[in-house]
């Protein structure tokens, strides 16, 4: 036996190693499973190499709990080490064997594949281990096995013993604050989140399964009874979908994988993106599409970063641009320096491409679905709506790109692009400054009267909403030229798609004037805009509508953005229809008779928006009542 100092610079390392993750202790396993990978996958290439004639057929790690001992071990059957190894790759620390095993062995079948530093190491396990043995035997003819142990201090000692298999065992004498480590649901949970598609077998105790009797027993039916027998549990699926060519994955492999992803999701995904690069940088993965309907929120960070099937993180919003992180699935890249802080991530040259080319891709992936089968995309768009208007408002590329698949829809279930829709409605809706005005709605139903009337006068409707409409409205408006939006509430028909040809108004200037008093004693001037207009005959008496100016101004304040500070005002624009019978008959009414009738003929204007609430409302219904007969 001998003793000797470990290499480093300060006696006390190992507290600072300790306290260094504090709230991410459990990576240790994440450490040691895949150094056990790296030394399994090493033993590969030398085999392929020539270098190493022994049998490998039974390469894999396991990962054994010894809850009375105390221990957790983590054994593979890979190269080993002697201790001539030892000294240099563990005792020499902050010196990544890993990484000149890869430069030894460059362009070597499964070389690229060699997983080394995430920054911790191998010494992580002092994080939860008081006592860290490495019981270890080359892969060496004749080598001697011998064992390094370490209390955590830089002191440790190599002693020869005995071991007859392949491989190295890193034993772990869990501390009395990390027992939480020797409870097998805590390793099953770690296994799982961090392990589950490493290139090599994982194994961890035993699970329970069913196959038909061996004796072939029959069961009263006369079926052969199915018997529960007790199997190695493997943790990990060493060849997930992402590390496969696409011609060899069908969409039904594809929605396996991604319920293999997420158990607990019931949607499958839209549609998928098989990602792919080897140049300038390294990355491979599967996006998928989620259902997104409304909840934008709780569909959020579900990409998952890997790094040569290593789970790193599901928290990549450094890494794809925001509106990306919609989407689900996995980006795996070695290039993606993983021991920098985040801020630093996102300056990171490789970083900022792999985001250009994400955003690429997945507008290439839209534009080509949208050219490919537009019927289908059509049935997609509820769901893609909002992604789409989500990238182009952060994203002048995508943006750029989405305005050949950018769909409106009318309250008629027609889908058109906005070009398509111009040149379609430009004939009716194009008002006196040359623009086209695309009317929507956000709300078909409450806002049915409006459709109507916009109908009958052969104008379209289009259907937007979301949260994100405002905002995508005003960047159409700017995308497109002489388009502009209105909804088709926020103000009379006539104004909304003002034509030179105006209507010429029954009343006169001075009875205009007459009535206005009688409409601000009714509604109160702070919220109200009176106004008489000259509409046709047959349109309503009132129409109380909010201009889109400030709905918008409304409506953007609410989702942050707007660009100004403090609250804004709620106005209403009330438009009187000077032309209507009942406008006109206020003239020959006595005081008392003009203000029920303006108050009816408000109340009902306000009925109609779903404005009329609370006490107003009651009153109404108890004087409609009564006028009843
Ligand atoms: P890295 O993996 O980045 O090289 P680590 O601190 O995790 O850094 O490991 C240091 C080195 O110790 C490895 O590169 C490897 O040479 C050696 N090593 C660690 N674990 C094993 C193992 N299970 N089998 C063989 N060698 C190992
Ligand atoms: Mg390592």
């Amino acid at each position: 036996m001998r003793t000797g100092q470990i290499n480093v610079q300060t006696e006390n390392i190992f507290p600072i190693i300790k306290k260094f993750l504090y709230s991410d202790h459990e990576i240790f396993l994440r450490e040691l499973v895949s150094n056990a990978v790296d030394a399994s996958q090493k033993l590969k290439v030398l085999s392929n190499n020539g270098e190493y004639k022994g049998d490998l057929s039974d390469i894999k790690v396991e990962v054994i709990l010894d809850k009375t001992a105390k221990t957790l071990t983590i054994r593979d059957n890979g190269i080993g080490m002697t201790a001539d190894e030892i000294d240099k790759y563990i005792n020499q620390i902050a010196f990544s064997g890993a990484e000149e095993f890869v430069q030894m062995y460059q362009g070597k079948e499964g070389a690229e594949q060699i997983i080394g530093h995430f920054g911790l190491g191998f010494y992580s396990a002092f994080m939860v281990a008081e006592r860290v043995q490495i019981q270890t035997l080359s892969r060496h003819e004749g080598s001697q096995a011998v064992q390094w142990e370490s209390n955590g201090s830089p002191e440790y000692t190599i002693t020869d013993i005995e071991k007859s298999t392949r491989g190295t065992d890193i034993v772990l004498y869990i501390s009395e604050d990390a027992v939480e480590f020797l409870e097998k649901a805590k390793i099953d949970e770690i296994l799982t989140k961090y392990c589950k598609f490493l290139p090599i077998p994982v194994f961890f105790g035993t699970k329970t399964e069913y196959i038909d009797s061996p004796e072939g027993e029959k069961d009263e039916n006369g079926k052969v009874k199915r018997v529960a027998i007790e199997v190695e549990n493997q943790v990990n699926n060493v060849s997930p979908a992402w590390t496969k060519a696409p011609v060899d994955l069908t969409k039904d492999d594809y929605d396996a994988f991604y319920r293999e992803l997420y158990p607990a999701s019931f949607d499958s995904p839209l549609f998928h993106i098989h990602l792919n690069v080897d140049y300038p940088f390294n990355l491979t993965g599967i996006l998928y599409f989620p259902k997104i309907k409304e909840n934008v929120e709780v569909q959020r960070n579900k990409i998952n970063l890997y790094s040569n099937q290593v789970f790193i993180t599901d928290s990549v919003a450094e890494i794809v641009p925001e509106f990306l992180t919609l989407l689900h699935g996995v980006i795996d890249s070695p290039d993606i320096p993983l021991n920098v802080s985040r801020s630093y991530l996102q300056s990171d040259g490789n970083v900022k491409k792999i985001s250009a080319h994400i955003t690429k891709k997945v507008a290439d992936k839209l534009a080509e679905m949208y050219k490919n089968d537009r019927k289908d995309f059509e049935e997609k768009w509820d769901d893609l709506q909002i992604f789409v208007q989500y990238g182009s408002l952060s994203d002048e590329k995508f943006a750029d790109k989405a305005k050949t698949f950018t769909l409106l829809k009318d309250t008629k279930g027609g889908f058109f692009t906005v070009e398509e829709f111009k040149e379609k409605v430009a004939p009716l809706q194009t008002n006196n400054e040359g623009k086209v005005v695309f009317l929507y709605t956000n709300n078909p139903e409450e806002q049915y009267s409006f459709i109507k009337k916009a109908n009958d006068r052969g104008y379209e409707v289009l259907h937007i909403d979301g949260p994100l409409a405002p905002h995508w409205i005003s960047l159409m408006e700017q995308s497109f030229e002489n388009c502009s939006f209105a909804r088709v509430d926020s103000d009379t028909l006539d104004k909304l798609i003002q034509k030179t040809d105006e209507i010429p108004s029954k009343l006169s200037k001075e009875e205009e004037e007459k009535l206005q008093p009688v409409f601000e004693k009714v509604l109160s001037k702070d919220k109200f805009k009176v106004q008489f207009e000259s509409m046709s005959a047959d349109d309503a008496p009132i129409i109380i509508t909010q201009p889109e100016f400030i709905r918008r101004m409304m409506e953007q304040q609410k989702i942050g953005g707007a660009g100004f500070m403090g609250a804004f005002p709620e106005m209403y624009t009330v438009a009187v229809n000077g032309n209507h019978a009942k406008i006109g008959s206020l003239l020959q009414k006595e005081d008392a008779a003009q203000v029920e009738l303006v108050k009816q003929l408000t109340d009902l204007a306000l009925l109609s928006q779903g404005m009329l609430k609370g006490a107003a409302l009651s009153e109404f219904i108890e004087r409609t009542t009564a006028l009843v007969e």
